[in-house]
């Protein structure tokens, strides 16, 4: 059989599966909005799909959720085109600049993996004892992007926040942070972030009097930033109780976690906690009298772990959970692999709109916030290479091809590298161009890219940075040996000296640039804060037997409407079905409007 005859009959599959749409039984919570449009679900089963089965498995072929709130009509939704662009700059970054214009170096990030599970945990370990309970610490594991700097450092203050005892203003101490004083302070940059997350406020609003989270009882793990607060009190406002901890022990943004506890928000993170800390903290919001988690939001794995491990009779009540990270979406699957996976559990890593989001326009803007950053760079006229034409490739490829730089790629994909041609880049092998390129970044998630041959042959200034997951792309181990000389000159910012005198700018020692170096624009966070909300309501409301214990994506029709919620902040006009034309095409007339396979 012909390509082109699987392919129209796959076509033809997709679109017979395509349902008419069911309305939502009356009563569920997740009954139609005031604006009447109550979209159908579908049950993953009787969908005939193989979700269950398959660790991808998506619920409902036709993509629909639970989600009564869905509306894709943009002339419904609120106008948020009127909202302040805001400085993503305020948002803080690994090296940031203080309020004061000094640049200060935050400490690497390091985000923390399992115990190796031979590791005892005290509940309350002494002074002495806190920082011995040793854990594996990735420094590449970093699959979750943060805007995470805190602008109140409070280094002043050396006080463990575990030896303090704070109460809010209305007395209530179920929490454990820095300085709850910061309160004030943390509630602005929580409102800065509100402006630029838009689906989120608007989620709030569009749910008015229905709660469609009430009785969700939700233990989040993620990074504690302005952003995380806009989605922690989306899912107050939605009906949910909330207790959180920091997923990494230098992200947490002090100032916001004292806005949240003031906010009455059980928080237990501070930035530069120690390991045991970390665990400590975990642990102080699972384990507490009269309250017992239904669903958990994690980022990176470590809250889900530590239930599995300490607590696996809270599994009788736990409804779902949703993971962020690449790493963590891993770990579900090799549990579900296992058959030791006891809830459903929501992968948004692989959500279109997180990866086409998060990979492709936050490095587009980021890539050139973090060269400016470090190097003051001029792009225009510049030549650079980029090693990899994935989404992270393409995103930095478009920005510095504005600027005006001459960009040559790499590629061992032919149909990336047929992209970059077309895209109008010049497809070349690494050792045709490194004699003569300014700049050189990669973004392959690949191991020794740039190896010392190629960084021998850079001609003098030669800047050399990474844009992928992990630091093993450019060998900056071989860098260290005793000819060549290394000068920290700023933040971030090497320079590698050779016995000749030329030297190359190295960047944030091979680690992820813009994760180092500059930050991570709100919006994009926000449509990833957006698609976890609505995980968690899928999963929260989902009737019995829709999830069996297994790893699903988030119905198609959910993605939509995440997009669908950001549309009004560009005061973008959505095109409607005609009756018409949903017949020709065998869609419904509010989606979902792609198969299943469709790349986007
Ligand atoms: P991708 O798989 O879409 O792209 C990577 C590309 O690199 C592929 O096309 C692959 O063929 C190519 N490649 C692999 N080895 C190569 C080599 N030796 N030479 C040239 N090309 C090679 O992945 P992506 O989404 O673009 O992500 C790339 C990396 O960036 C991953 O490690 C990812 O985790 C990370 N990432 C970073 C950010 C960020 O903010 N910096 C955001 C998302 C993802």
């Amino acid at each position: 059989m012909s390509v082109q005859v699987v392919a129209a009959k796959m076509a033809e599959v997709e679109l017979k599966d395509v349902p008419s749409g069911k309305d939502l039984p009356a009563g569920s919570p997740m009954t139609p909005t005031s604006e009447g449009k109550c979209l159908g679900r579908n049950d993953p089963h009787e969908a005939g799909s193989s979700a269950a089965a398959s660790p991808t498995a998506e619920p409902s072929k036709a993509g629909e959720g639970s989600l009564g709130l869905l509306n894709t009509n943009p002339s419904k939704m609120p106008q948020a085109s009127a909202l302040k662009r805001t400085d993503p700059q305020l948002n803080g970054g690994e090296a940031f600049v203080n309020r004061d214009g000094t640049v200060a170096e935050a400490p690497r990030m390091k985000k923390i993996q399992f115990a190796d599970q031979k590791q005892e945990f005290t509940k309350r370990p002494s002074k002495i004892g806190r920082r011995s309970l040793s854990r594996s610490i990735s420094q590449s594991s970093t699959d979750s992007y943060s805007s995470a700097a805190s602008y109140t450092d409070s280094s002043d203050d050396e006080t463990s926040p575990r030896d303090k005892q704070q109460k809010n203003s209305k007395g209530n101490g179920d929490f454990c942070i820095k300085n709850i004083k910061q309160a004030d302070f943390g509630r602005r940059e929580i409102e800065i972030a509100e402006q630029e997350m838009p689906a989120l406020m608007a989620l709030r609003k569009r749910a008015q009097g229905e709660k469609p989270l009430a009785g969700a009882k939700v233990v989040g793990c993620t990074h504690i930033t302005a952003q995380t607060a806009v989605l922690m009190e989306t899912l107050s406002a939605l009906g949910a109780q909330c207790r959180w901890a920091a997923c990494n022990i230098y992200s947490t943004q002090n100032e916001v976690a004292a806005a949240l506890a003031e906010g009455g928000f059980s928080v237990f993170a501070w930035k530069g906690e120690s390991e045991d800390d970390f665990w400590w903290c975990i642990d102080r919001c699972v384990n507490v009298e009269g309250w017992q988690p239904n669903m958990i939001l994690d980022d990176g794995g470590d809250l889900t772990h530590w239930i599995y491990k300490k607590y696996p009779n809270m599994f009788k009540k736990i409804k779902g959970i949703v993971e962020e990270s690449v790493t963590g979406v891993h770990r579900l699957y090799q549990l579900s692999k296992a058959g030791k996976l006891c809830v459903p559990a929501m992968n948004v890593n692989d959500s279109v709109t997180k990866q086409k989001f998060d990979n492709l326009y936050c490095c587009r803007e980021s890539i050139l916030d973090g060269l400016k950053r470090t190097t003051d760079v001029m792009f225009g006229g510049k030549q650079v290479v980029v090693c990899g034409y994935g989404e992270v490739g393409k995103g930095c490829c478009a920005a510095l091809k504005a600027m005006g730089s001459i960009v040559y790629v790499t590629e061992i994909d032919p149909i990336c590298a047929l992209q970059a041609c077309m895209d109008g880049f010049r497809l070349v092998k690494l050792n045709e161009v490194i004699r003569q390129v300014d700049i050189v970044i990669t973004c392959t998630g690949n191991k020794n890219v740039v190896v010392r041959e190629y960084l021998d042959r850079m001609k003098n200034g030669c800047i050399v940075c990474n844009m992928g997951h992990s630091n093993t792309e450019i060998d900056v181990a071989s860098l260290r040996t005793p000819e060549l000389t290394w000068e920290r000159v700023r933040s971030q910012v090497d320079h590698v000296i050779w016995p000749d005198g030329k030297r190359i700018v190295l960047l944030a020692e091979g680690r992820l640039l813009n994760l180092s170096c500059s930050t991570v624009p709100t919006f994009v966070l926000s449509i990833t804060a957006t698609t976890q909300a609505l995980a968690l309501i899928e999963l929260y409301n989902a009737p019995e037997g829709r999830y069996k214990q297994d790893v699903y994506l988030l119905p198609k029709k959910m993605d939509e409407y995440v997009a669908s919620l950001h549309l009004p902040t560009f005061d973008a006009h959505l095109t409607e079905l005609s009756d018409e034309q949903a017949k020709y095409l065998g869609l419904n007339k509010n989606g979902p409007f792609k198969p299943n396979y469709y790349r986007y």
